[in-house]
């Protein structure tokens, strides 16, 4: 398991970090996101964000996993009723997650993956 976390953190999140390094992590594939919010109330650890909206911050708001305190439990995958998240493992997780990320409070992603999940989205 990588043991350093490959993007910078934006913003400071007060809340208690996880125990030990999870073997899955879920990763929110935004474009499939609709903001239900439904995951949140399953989260025991209160890891998933809401992101403001990518046209408008108000309106058609997101989320988004903070990889850093996920615990990897799959809660929130198995109960998204828009099947828009998935288990990965830690590695291939925050590998992936800048291509399923149309906007980010979190991290500083690559912002041209980041750009082809928006395209994709619209
Ligand atoms: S439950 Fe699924 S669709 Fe709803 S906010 Fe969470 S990730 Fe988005
Ligand atoms: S896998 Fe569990 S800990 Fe991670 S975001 Fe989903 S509900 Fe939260």
């Amino acid at each position: 398991m990588a043991d350093e976390f490959p993007y910078e953190t934006k913003i400071e999140i007060d809340k208690a970090p996880r125990p030990k390094p999870p073997k899955q992590v879920a990763v929110i594939d935004q474009t499939g996101c609709t903001g239900c919010e439904a995951c949140i109330a399953f989260c025991p650890v209160d890891c998933i964000e809401i992101v403001p909206g990518p046209k408008h911050p108000d309106f058609m708001k997101l989320v988004e996993v903070d990889l850093e305190r996920c615990i990897g439990c799959q809660l929130c995958a198995r109960y998204c009723p828009w099947e828009t998240i998935d288990m990965w493992g830690w590695e291939e997780g925050v590998e992936v997650a800048p291509s399923l990320t149309v906007r980010s409070l979190l991290y500083d992603y690559d912002p041209e993956q980041m750009h082809e999940a928006a395209e994709s989205r619209s």
